[in-house]
Formats: C-alpha cells, sequence, structure tokens
C-alpha cells in the first residue's frame, strides 16, 4: 500500500528534515534512530515503510526544500553535509508537488512570510479555500497513484481563535465557513484539517493550532471515520517535564514552584515573539504539570527567541521541592536540543501510524499516540510512562492479532 505525506509548512525546518531524514534512511544515509516506530513492539506492526513514504505538501512562502536544507546545514550542522548531498535530487523533485497554501487568518507575524501567491486568495471565500485544498491532496493523490494521503500540520503557530468553543460542532464549522466572517474567523489550519478530514484523509496536528482540536473538526471525524490525532509535538522541555514530574507525583515530594525558561533561535521561535501565536504554545504546555500534580503549584513557561541560536533549543528548568520534615529542595536542568531532528522523526512515526490505524478503519482520536503531544487530544493522562504504556498495548493487542509476536518490552 504506498502512503503520501502532505505536509503543510512543506518548506519549514520540521518538514524539511523530515523529508531529508526519510529519503536519507532510503539511501541508506543515516540511522532510524529518533524513530519510535523503529524499535519494539512497534516493528510488530504493519506499517508503511519509511522508504516508500512520498512527499508533497503546501506552504506560503517561496523558495525550495533544497535551500531549507542548505540552511539548516549551514546554521545549525544538522543536517549533515553527507546526508544532505544523498538526498538533494530527491528534494528537488518533492518540491515540484508543494504547492502555494494559503495563510488566511493565520496572523501578521505569519502573514509578513507569505509570498504574493499566497494572498492573492484574498478575492476567495474560505469556502474556495478549502475545495482548493481538497483538489491540492486529491491531485497529489492521483499524480502519485497513492492507496492513501497522510496530512500532516507542521505549518507556523498562529492565534488562537478568540473563543475555540463556539466551533463545538460541524454545524458550527460549516457555518463558520459560509458566514466568512472577517471580525471571528476560523484559522488557516481549520480549512488544512476541515478539507482532509471531509475527503477521509487522515489528519495529524503536530502544532499548537486549532486545526482538529476544535470540537466541530473533531465530530466531523469520528462521522467520516478517519484517524487524526494532536496536538504540538512533545519534544524538549515538556518531553522532560512528563518524564520527571511523575516522580515527584509517585514519592509524594510536594513541587513548589516549576520555572521553565526556554529560548530558540529558529523561525518557529520568531513568530513565537508574537503574543498572540505564542498564546497556544504557553497553553499546551502549561498543562502537563496541571495533568500530573493534583494541586496548584507556581508552574511557569517562558518562549523567548535568541537568533544566534538557530534550530537548537535551550531549556533551563528550576524545580523546588519539598519532602519529609518539610525540607525544602531543589533540581535544576539544562536541556539542549536540535529542535528539528528532535521533531522530525515523530512526524515519520506519526505518519505511519496513522496510515496503520486508517488500513485498520481505526477512525476518530488516537488516544495510545498521546505521547507524541504536548496536548493529547481527547487523553488527559499526561505521565510518559503510562502513555507509553498505551502505545506498546496497542502494538501488542494489533501483533496478537495477526497471529504475531507482541512482547510489550
Ligand atoms: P518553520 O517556521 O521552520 O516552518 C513553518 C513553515 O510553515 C514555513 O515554511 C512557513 O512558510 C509555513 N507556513 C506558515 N503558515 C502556513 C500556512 N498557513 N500554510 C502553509 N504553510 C505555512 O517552523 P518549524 O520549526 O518547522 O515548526 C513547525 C511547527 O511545528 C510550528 O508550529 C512549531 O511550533 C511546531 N512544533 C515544532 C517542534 C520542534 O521541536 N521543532 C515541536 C512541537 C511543535
Amino acid at each position: 500500500m504506498s502512503t503520501g505525506v502532505w505536509l503543510v509548512g512543506a518548506r519549514g525546518n520540521v518538514a524539511t528534515t523530515a523529508m531529508i531524514g526519510a529519503r536519507a534512511i532510503a539511501h541508506g544515509a543515516t540511522s532510524t534512530d529518533g524513530m519510535v516506530t523503529e524499535r519494539p513492539p512497534l516493528t510488530n506492526l504493519d506499517l508503511p515503510t519509511v522508504e516508500s513514504l512520498v512527499f508533497g505538501g503546501h506552504d506560503i512562502q517561496a523558495g525550495s526544500v533544497v535551500d531549507t536544507a542548505e540552511r539548516l546545514h549551514e546554521h545549525n550542522g544538522v543536517p549533515g553535509r553527507d546526508a544532505l548531498d544523498a538526498v538533494r535530487e530527491d528534494l528537488a523533485a518533492i518540491d515540484d508537488r508543494i504547492v502555494t497554501g494559503t495563510a488566511r487568518n493565520c496572523g501578521r507575524t505569519v502573514a509578513d512570510l507569505a509570498d504574493d501567491a499566497a494572498f492573492d486568495d484574498e478575492t476567495l471565500s474560505l469556502r474556495d479555500l478549502t475545495d482548493r485544498i481538497r483538489d491540492d491532496y486529491a491531485a497529489f493523490r492521483e499524480s502519485e497513484d497513492l492507496d492513501r494521503i497522510v496530512v500532516v500540520n507542521v505549518a507556523s503557530s498562529e492565534p488562537m481563535p478568540t473563543d475555540p468553543g463556539q466551533y463545538d460542532s460541524i454545524e458550527a464549522i460549516e457555518a463558520a465557513l459560509d458566514a466568512d466572517d472577517p471580525d471571528d474567523p476560523l484559522p488557516a489550519s481549520a480549512l488544512y484539517a476541515y478539507a482532509a478530514l471531509s475527503e477521509g484523509h487522515p489528519f495529524v496536528n503536530f502544532t499548537p493550532n486549532a486545526a482538529n482540536a476544535l470540537g466541530g473538526i473533531r465530530d466531523l471525524a469520528e462521522r467520516e471515520s478517519v484517524p487524526h490525532m494532536g496536538r504540538d509535538g512533545k519534544t524538549g522541555e515538556t518531553l522532560l517535564k512528563s518524564a520527571l514530574a511523575p516522580m515527584f507525583a509517585g514519592r509524594n515530594l510536594r513541587v513548589v514552584s516549576w520555572e521553565g525558561h526556554n529560548i530558540l533561535g529558529n523561525r518557529d521561535g520568531e513568530v513565537l515573539e508574537d503574543e498572540d501565536n505564542e498564546a497556544g504554545k504557553l497553553q499546551s504546555k502549561g498543562g502537563v504539570l496541571d495533568g500530573i500534580l493534583d494541586y496548584d503549584t507556581h508552574n511557569r513557561v517562558r518562549i523567548d527567541y535568541t537568533p544566534a541560536l538557530g534550530d537548537w533549543k535551550t531549556a533551563w528548568d528550576d524545580i523546588r521541592f519539598q519532602g519529609f520534615l518539610d525540607t525544602q529542595m531543589k533540581v535544576q536542568f539544562t536541556w539542549e536540543g536540535s529542535d528539528s531532528a528532535l521533531a522530525a522523526p515523530l512526524v515519520l512515526d506519526l505518519v505511519r501510524l496513522l496510515a496503520h490505524a486508517d488500513a485498520q478503519d481505526e477512525g476518530g482520536l488516537q488516544p495510545h499516540l498521546a505521547s507524541f503531544f504536548k496536548d493529547p487530544l481527547g487523553v488527559d493522562e499526561h505521565d510518559l510512562s503510562r502513555q507509553f504504556d498505551r502505545l506498546y498495548e496497542y502494538a501488542d493487542r494489533h501483533a496478537a492479532e495477526k497471529g504475531g509476536a507482541g512482547d510489550g518490552s
């Protein structure tokens, strides 16, 4: 079964690194380290191979995937020169399959990134735009002769709608598409999600954007029985938080204060300088601690743009906690991660797992994928190891069903 990957934000860092990685694996130019689906028990699932994935996508800025890849190499050293040279021709071919998306209602900062062509659509209604997006998905599937496509949103963070609750039903989404109200708009991420799910294409929201987090879009996925999941990939500080916080909870060590300060220098960091765009990210990062500790604590996250860091992200966390005899103690850690190298393999994992769910007719939200997200839709469990257990149970169950040997290890 051939699987297409349609990346919304295809010329961005995460998308480009995912495509470089997949093609470098295909050419034997890199390992599969970092990919969850390449270790047991996930290897017991019938997943599409990484080598066979076919890429295309939307973006709103000109340039090319090769340009993004070169920039990543020069400024960050990731990808390395050998991997980049091995995939350069593949990336150029993928670039021919990237078409102009829409920056409608993504806020000023994202609008400033956009190429003029993305704004020619100002005369188009939201209905026209969703039709155009649907046609783009269909053309990709047809031209590449694909059995299915998985749509992944890895576009820039956009401002959240002022009242997401108003989009809690399919009827409300349909009405908002018809109303096209400039004062209370549906953001682009919702248009991409609506177009994908109404056409039966599995959808991943790797961003903090509204997209399939809106109740009406979730209902649409249920009605059409299409698998989808989100939101906001869990790759760095929040990943660590969801591993560490259960330790304090389990030992009844009271967290008095958890202060996290993130600095990053890529375009995502630049976009997050805009308070409107940052709000969704702070919301998805902030919920993890509240979801693990059963009491209120000082819990603050900051994100600052520091251009010199390029695609590297540093997080400093300062945790104050109280133990027996009211003893005050502290943990401080520094996390230094290559942002896109952490995110890209998860994008490939999610594509493979959503393709699997689609092949098994498992529509709707995919709670076993909670470990991949900061704010897993429909899941209250934030403890990382329990989230992993759920993923392994899923793999073992499917392996058992097909008579394989899932060992849950
Ligand atoms: P980036 O700025 O490098 O790439 C984003 C791309 O999306 C750009 O090419 C931009 O032109 C394009 N874009 C913006 N709005 C668009 C729209 N409406 N339609 C189509 N394309 C659009 O950012 P990145 O570092 O690749 O991150 C991508 C997303 O993934 C961000 O939302 C980020 O918050 C999220 N994310 C990243 C990580 C990580 O570890 N890197 C973790 C979790 C979430």
